[in-house]
């Protein structure tokens, strides 16, 4: 069958892609049988793995009964069971369960919720959400305007309330060690200082990634930052929102990210490995307190056609199930530990890979002309598609974002499926190896021009 001309993408692509045929496991194939190791999980988003029998078996289970039923007509058993689940994965308090469609919609959701709270309990001033640059949370206006990352946010502007920004903790740009407490507190006193130009009483909430995800490439926060952040929010009376849409689901080697450092948010979002790309499915975790409040004053202004839509639902109770059940979230540690430290030697070998980082199988590396100065490579190297296109010609797929603003810097994320074995992770670093000795070469040819 012959290539209809797309009609569905809206990015200038240097080349389209495959068709995507089967996905098992680690694995997919395109129509020419072609054979690609997701390295990266699509984008962080299938967390247990392609075409899980159990998942699908789930599924189809609930396709035969209903597949969607409207939340104001019914609730559904799938949503119920998987509302409970996730409240007894959350945080003491955060068991209120707001389903949404995805990554988006779920950081909408917080930030209104936070400010209907506000509103709720008289303090109608604050509606300033500070976040961090870089950092990503959406692309929906109100996600947006938080989203610290400039070309993606500025043609929109003008249409939008833009949100005051703190740099995001990276210390290997800064030359800062990350396991200093004195680093951690540098970088989580901006918030503070933040706050009071802002006039504490116009701020409403905070919203980090507890581990970056695309915007930092798996940034993980300097020693004492998150529980310095925390206390620095409840000192003020600013909510603090976890965005755990890429961290969240077990892949950093815990369900959620922040349980790395036992801090508690007011409101966390989740999103991608929730459903592990088994059908589109977010939810937002909100104190009881907060939603008490904001159905005392009259309920929560807002929510989509499709929450809570019972095939999302079952899928993604069947995933949250499968990681518990086949022990996944230990695995993500320890595969996570052997990935890195392979990464870790590759950095050995390649003078070009600036900095390797990340938590179980969240991991990044970063590549720059000199390591010592952190230097990036030249903008014109477009080093963030030439190695992604390299390596999946060679059958391997890998995410990467450039996101040092102006003076620009590459990051790949490595994050397999969490049932990723030792064998996953040596077919991984044997395509990396290639790839970046094909990369360099490329490099080579090109300034030789
Ligand atoms: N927050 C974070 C941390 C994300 O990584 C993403 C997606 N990359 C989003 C929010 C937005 O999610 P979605 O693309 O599903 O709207």
């Amino acid at each position: 069958m012959s290539r209809p001309e797309t009609s569905h993408l809206f990015y200038q692509s240097r080349q389209r892609r495959p068709m995507l045929d089967q996905a098992r496991g680690v694995y997919m194939w395109d129509v020419d049988g072609k054979r690609y190791l997701d390295g990266s999980s699509g984008a962080m988003v299938c967390n247990i793995g392609h075409s899980n029998p159990r998942v699908l078996g789930a599924m189809r289970k609930q396709m035969d009964k209903a597949t969607f039923g409207y939340r104001l007509h019914f609730e559904t058993e799938p949503a119920e069971f998987l509302a409970a689940k996730t409240a007894s994965l959350a945080p003491e308090g955060l068991d209120k369960v707001f389903f949404v469609s995805g990554g988006s919609e779920a950081v909408e959701s917080a930030i209104k919720l936070a400010r209907q709270n506000a509103i709720a309990i008289g303090e109608a001033g604050r509606y300033k959400v500070i976040s961090r640059d870089p950092s990503y949370h959406g692309c929906t206006l109100g996600a947006l305007a938080l989203t610290g990352y400039a070309p993606l946010a500025d043609p929109f502007e003008p249409m939008m309330r833009v949100m005051p920004k703190i740099p995001a903790p990276r210390a290997y740009l800064d030359g800062l060690d990350p396991d200093d407490e004195a680093t951690g507190r540098h970088y989580a006193d901006m918030l503070e200082q933040k706050i009071l130009a802002e006039d504490p009483e116009t701020v409403l909430a905070f919203i980090v990634e507890p581990i970056g995800g695309a915007s930092t490439g798996a940034l993980v926060p300097p020693r004492g930052y998150m529980r310095r952040i925390r206390e620095i929010c409840s000192r003020y009376g600013i909510l603090l929102i976890h965005d755990e849409v890429m961290s969240g689901g077990g892949r950093t080697g815990r369900f959620f990210a922040a349980e790395h450092w036992d801090v508690d948010p007011d409101i966390l979002v989740i999103s991608k490995g929730f459903a592990a790309g088994y059908a589109p499915l977010g939810a937002m975790v909100a104190h009881k307190d907060i939603v008490a409040n904001v159905l005392d004053a009259g309920g929560f202004l807002h929510g989509f056609t499709y929450a809570g839509n019972p095939l999302a639902c079952a899928a993604g109770l069947a995933v949250v199930e499968e990681i518990e059940r086949e022990g996944l979230i230990r695995n993500a540690a320890d595969t996570g530990a052997l990935l890195k430290s392979e990464l870790n030697k590759l950095m050995d070998r390649y003078s070009i890979i600036g900095d390797v980082r990340g938590e179980g199988l969240l991991l990044a590396f970063e590549l720059v002309e000199d390591r010592a100065t952190q230097q990036p490579l030249a903008k014109e190297l477009n080093a963030f598609n030439e190695l992604v296109d390299i390596a999946y010609e060679n059958g391997l797929i890998i995410y990467s974002r450039r996101t040092r603003g102006g003076h620009s810097g590459d990051h790949f994320l490595i994050a397999p499926p969490m049932i990723s074995t030792a064998d996953h992770v040596g077919e991984i670093i044997e395509g990396l190896d290639l790839s970046l000795r094909q990369f360099l070469d490329r490099i080579s040819q090109q300034r030789a021009r």
